[in-house]
């Protein structure tokens, strides 16, 4: 069976960055579980995964642009600090879940603080970053009927 669109597949994954930081994995006793074609997993990745079997290991190096995305200059914004009513002390690296208009949640990251004026960068944390996975196929089989229709693994 090989990995294709509509097939459960489990990986044991390391995530580093080009440096070599390790910046996410599976659990060691436990796999990452998704269902191939649904956008469960980054497209460069879902793309490396293609066509293989279990045991297959994998080493793919992904660009922004198929990972999570290129820094979005308009995501980053300067805010007055009474935006932040209630938080004492705000320093630069601090993150918080912000809401928005349309009342989903986004988290957000302090990256400047001058004095009264606040820089917050909403782009997701691994936006602009090259993507070095390590894979090993563990498991494949076909998605059930509803895993097809939820988009995800069961
Ligand atoms: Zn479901």
């Amino acid at each position: 069976m090989l990995v294709s669109d509509k097939m459960v597949v489990g990986i044991h994954y390391t995530l580093t960055d080009t440096d070599g930081n390790v910046l996410d994995g599976s659990n060691q006793s436990e796999p990452l579980v998704y269902l191939h074609g649904a956008g469960n997993i980054v497209v460069g990745l879902e793309k490396a995964l293609m066509g293989k079997s279990v045991g297959d290991q994998v080493t793919v190096r992904v660009e922004p642009e198929e990972g999570y995305g290129t820094i979005d200059g308009k995501l980053i914004k300067t805010v007055d600090r009474s935006v932040f009513r209630g938080v004492e002390d705000i320093q630069v690296g601090m993150s918080f879940q912000a809401q928005t208009a349309d009342g989903s949640v986004e988290p957000i990251k302090i990256t400047a603080v001058e004095g009264d004026q606040i820089t917050i960068d909403s782009n997701h944390p691994l936006a602009g970053i090259v993507l070095n996975f390590e894979v090993e196929v563990i498991s494949i089989r076909e998605a059930t009927s509803i895993e097809i229709d939820h988009r995800h693994a069961h």
